[in-house]
């Protein structure tokens, strides 16, 4: 079945019990066991291990990420804290451009797990294999990459990790599995921040990983969420869920937006540049061909000036709201440096757009008033 069907149905069987054809929350903590050999009677047992709705959620992630399981959790960050403290110690290379909370995760947490790291330039193939050393477990990549949106060869960076004898892990975030699945470019492991467009209405955390093989390293990653017990509420399962089921118009719409907003920037005289791999003129346009389907929502351009130009062009639009986070149906501009405080290197100038479902025009019109 094609992405857009699977979106639909995947996980979304009716319930056996009542017929019910939109799925069941369930918010029990405990489900009953035997009389008879005191096992569970449906294979759930307390609500840190498996839940019912937990399930649904994640047998759809697996059927749209071209995965054989995946796992959830309260949020993106629990995400990547449960596979980095099951695997076993060594090296890890991480992105120079990428989401900065995980390079916080990094500098404050990984010498406790036994792992050290390393920022490279991930979209340079060759700076990739002069990092890698002989203890290199993974290679954790972004594309496009938060805020500079750099686009990495995900096949490229896969052998290489496979060569060292490690994962490829990606962030998958930005691109959601409508637009990119990276397991079938190479990745082992695909993460998602659910918060963002997988649950896409800006009202729901959660964070994912999709998993190539249905080995022991996801045996691992389980046994880390059900005694570290960062897991995925019912109710939040059940949010995401039915995100998914819209994911693949809301992406078609997100991606068409933003071209126009992407065009516009980039003819407008107070717009030093803009990052939006969609362009012909973005170094990653011809990777980004080959290995997404459409180039996202997300933008980020720098304003001529500096860090008092471009919160002015912030302070005046009326359509975007002044927010951080990305992917729900409404657009959103951020100072990505004011958000990622002190120690960010982020440009002063440069200002995030996550462009949302709005009609285009008007979010060009907003713009462009902004920009006056
Ligand atoms: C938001 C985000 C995360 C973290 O996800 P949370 O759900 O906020 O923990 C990780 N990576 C990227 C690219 C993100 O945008």
């Amino acid at each position: 079945m094609r992405f857009e069907t699977k979106a639909v149905h995947a996980g979304g069987d009716s319930d056996p019990g009542t017929g019910a054809v939109a799925p069941p929350i369930h918010l029990s903590t405990t489900f009953e066991r035997s009389a008879r050999d005191g096992q569970p009677l449906h294979g759930y047992s307390y609500i840190r291990d498996h839940s019912p709705t937990q399930t649904r959620l994640e047998e759809a992630l697996a059927a749209i990420d071209s995965a054989e399981s995946a796992l959830v959790f309260g949020s993106g960050m629990a995400a990547a804290s449960a596979l980095f403290q099951a695997l076993p110690g060594g090296h890890v290379l991480l992105p120079a451009d990428g989401y900065y909370a995980l390079r916080t995760l990094a500098a404050e947490f990984f010498p406790r797990w036994g792992l050290t790291s390393a920022l490279v330039a991930l979209e340079d193939l060759g700076a990739v294999r002069a990092a890698v050393r002989p203890d290199t477990v993974a290679i954790w990549c972004e594309s496009p990459s938060n805020p500079l949106m750099k686009i990495v060869d995900i096949a490229g960076l896969a052998s290489i990790a496979h060569d060292a004898g490690g994962l490829l892990i990606a962030d998958d975030t930005f691109a959601t599995p409508a637009l990119q699945r990276s397991i079938e470019l190479g990745a082992d492991v695909t993460m998602h921040s659910m918060t963002k467009y997988l649950g896409g209405h800006s009202d729901v955390q959660g964070g994912s990983l999709a998993f190539r093989s249905r080995g022991e390293l996801v045996q691992r990653v389980e046994h880390v969420r059900e005694i570290i017990g960062g897991v995925l509420s019912p109710f939040n399962s059940w949010l995401v869920l039915r995100g998914i089921r819209s994911l693949a118009p809301r992406m078609r719409v997100h991606c068409e937006n933003a071209r126009a907003v992407a065009q516009f920037l980039s003819k407008h005289p107070r717009v030093e540049s803009v990052h939006y791999p969609g362009l012909p003129s973005h170094p990653g346009h011809e990777i980004a061909r080959r290995q997404m389907s459409d180039f996202g929502g997300m933008i980020s351009f720098l304003v001529r000036g500096g860090r008092e130009e471009a919160l002015g062009v912030a302070a005046k639009t009326r359509v975007f709201t002044r927010a951080t986070s990305l992917g729900g149906v409404e657009s959103l501009i951020e100072h990505r440096a004011s958000s990622e405080g002190p120690g960010s290197n982020t440009p002063q100038n440069l200002l995030r757009l996550s462009v949302g479902l709005e009609h285009f025009q008007d979010l060009v019109d907003d713009l462009a008033q902004a920009l006056e």
